[in-house]
């Protein structure tokens, strides 16, 4: 298997998570005898500091000339002063359009280790593994008109989707709902808006090509209260742009840290996978950022990118295993006695080692 990865560290944790993310990907690399090259390129603040603008002409090329984008984070406080496109976070709005995926899809798995992390209750976030497959590219977002007028003290904002944009995200869910509990919640408002009678009715027809995944509609409204009340009922959950955001955010409290959360955007010239977290200004340099959204945003470019299912199950089994032995880096310590607090570094050497052990074992068993 050959992979081209561009990877674009960013700012503050970033290059911190993303160092053990790539670690990881070699080390697949090299206990599976694949070919994956890694082309290093800046974005976001120090692309600033470099070239003058967080997306460089040279950066976007290595990202189009790659089959898979690996994105850290970006944003660093000494350039609060620029306005909103001059800003390291600009580059990361410029290279997700650029790179045009419009489903975006965010796991959120509670770790049974982890559940006292989480704000609920065990009971409530036990055996949890929602999928978020959220539209990206249309919606409130986008639509226009959009407009603040100053003189009458009006704005407006316009929510406007088309069938196709949803046939092609709903496409998505289904596909990934058919290798994984074979269940879809659309969200919707149908019972106010029109975007969201197109999208249910849309959604219904789409569904007929699945007849192995049952689908079901909720209300957004009620949605937000079901996912902290009975999370473990969701398999994909289906939205548009906004919606999408929001229940989305809800949903990572499950896991118990921003640290924890891993995503992926496909669907466009080249597929985008980045941690959820931001820069962390406040932590970074020290060695206490948590790697392992990173390291399971990397077991997402294997299932999406790859094509390496297995690999990417042992990914995430490796970061279950370093759970369970009891390290934390300090976003999920909790100072129990058996759990140990380890740095970045530590944090990804384990996953590494976790990892190497199940592969061995996986290589073995075939040998046999
Ligand atoms: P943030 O996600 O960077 O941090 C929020 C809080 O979570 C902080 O206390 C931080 O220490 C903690 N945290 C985040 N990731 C962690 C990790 N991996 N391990 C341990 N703790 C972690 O959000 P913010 O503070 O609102 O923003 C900081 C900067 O990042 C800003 O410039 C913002 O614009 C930018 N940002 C970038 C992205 C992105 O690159 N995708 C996303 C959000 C924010």
């Amino acid at each position: 298997m050959r992979l081209k990865i561009a990877v674009l560290a960013g700012d503050g944790i970033g290059p911190e998570v993303t160092r053990e993310a790539t670690n990881i990907l070699r080390a697949v690399a090299e206990l599976g005898g694949h070919d994956f090259t890694f082309s290093e390129a800046l974005i976001g603040g120090v692309a600033i500091t470099a070239a003058g603008t967080p997306l460089p002409t040279a950066t976007l090329d290595t990202a189009l000339d790659s089959d898979a984008v690996l994105l850290g984070a970006v944003g660093d406080n000494k350039f609060n002063a620029l306005t909103p496109d001059k800003r390291p976070e600009a580059g990361l709005l410029q290279i997700r359009q650029a790179l045009g995926g419009y489903a975006n899809l965010r796991p959120s798995v509670a770790y049974a280790a982890l559940a006292g992390s989480s704000p609920l209750r065990p009971e409530v976030t036990k055996d949890v593994d929602i999928l978020f497959v959220r539209e990206l590219l249309g919606g409130l977002y986008f639509g226009s008109p959009r407009e603040w007028n100053k003189q009458t003290n009006e704005a407006i904002n316009t929510m406007r989707y088309t069938r196709d944009e949803v046939v092609r995200v709903a496409r998505v869910a289904f596909e990934l709902a058919s290798k994984r509990r074979k269940k879809v919640t659309s969200v919707d408002k149908a019972n106010v808006l029109e975007v969201s009678q197109l999208w249910r009715a849309t959604v219904t027809e789409v569904a007929k090509d699945y007849p192995e995944v049952t689908l079901e509609h909720q209300l957004v409204d009620s949605m937000a209260m079901h996912i902290m009340n009975i999370p473990r009922n969701f398999d994909v959950v289906l939205t548009e742009n906004l919606f999408g955001d929001i229940l989305s955010d809800e949903a990572g409290v499950i896991t118990g840290s921003l640290g924890m959360l891993p995503s992926a955007t496909i669907g466009g010239a080249v597929n985008l996978y980045e941690p959820v977290h931001g820069s962390a200004p406040d932590i970074a340099g020290q060695g206490k950022a948590n790697p392992l959204g990173a390291i399971l945003t990397a077991a997402m470019v294997l299932r999406h990118s790859a094509g390496l299912e297995q690999d990417a199950r042992a990914v995430e089994q490796a970061v279950h295993k370093v759970l369970e032995a009891g390290y934390r880096t300090a976003d999920i310590a909790r100072g129990d006695a058996n759990t140990q607090l380890v740095s970045t570094q530590e944090m990804g050497k384990q996953v590494h080692q976790a990892l190497a052990e199940s592969i061995d074992r996986r290589q073995a068993m075939h040998a046999v």
